[in-house]
């Protein structure tokens, strides 16, 4: 097996999760989550606390805290599916622009220690906000789980 291809705990070898980790968990199915989008190494999600509404977060599966300690072979399609993500914000919520956010560090505002991109729709016209806001319901995140997947 070419290890190079095949990173250890990628593929039968070690599991590449933290069981105290809140993203392994969510991607385990073991905390719920409004999830936007899935392949077999990465997993997006809906943020609670948006910057504005329809803002997703995507994570490998593969727990590192910092994007330095992301093996290449977890990182390239990693991007992939952020900008899958992107493009899925861009057509359907729909938004006419988007930020990437990728944070490395609490000095650096991590809050979840498993390394991941914020993709924050942003529209023509609106001041750009960088403060947490809250759904209205949970209907109204699930109404904006099932717009981005539709
Ligand atoms: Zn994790």
């Amino acid at each position: 097996m070419n290890q190079m291809m095949c990173p250890r705990g990628l593929e039968g070898g070690a599991d590449m999760t933290d069981p105290d980790c809140v993203f392994c968990k969510i991607i385990a199915g073991r905390i719920p989550s409004f999830k936007v989008y899935e392949d077999d190494r990465n997993f997006a999600f809906l943020d609670i606390s948006p910057f504005e509404k329809g803002h997703v977060l995507v994570v490998p599966k593969f727990h590192t805290a910092f994007l330095t300690d992301l093996p290449q072979e977890v990182l390239f399609p990693f991007t992939v599916a952020v900008q899958n993500v992107a493009a899925m914000l861009l057509k359907k919520l729909p938004c006419d622009g988007f930020n990437l956010v990728q944070n490395n560090g609490k000095c650096a505002t991590q809050a979840v220690p498993h390394v991941h991109f914020h993709v924050v729709p942003r529209w023509n016209g609106r001041v750009i906000n960088w403060i947490p806001i809250k759904y209205d319901s949970q209907d109204e995140l699930a109404a904006t789980c099932r717009r981005i997947t539709s």
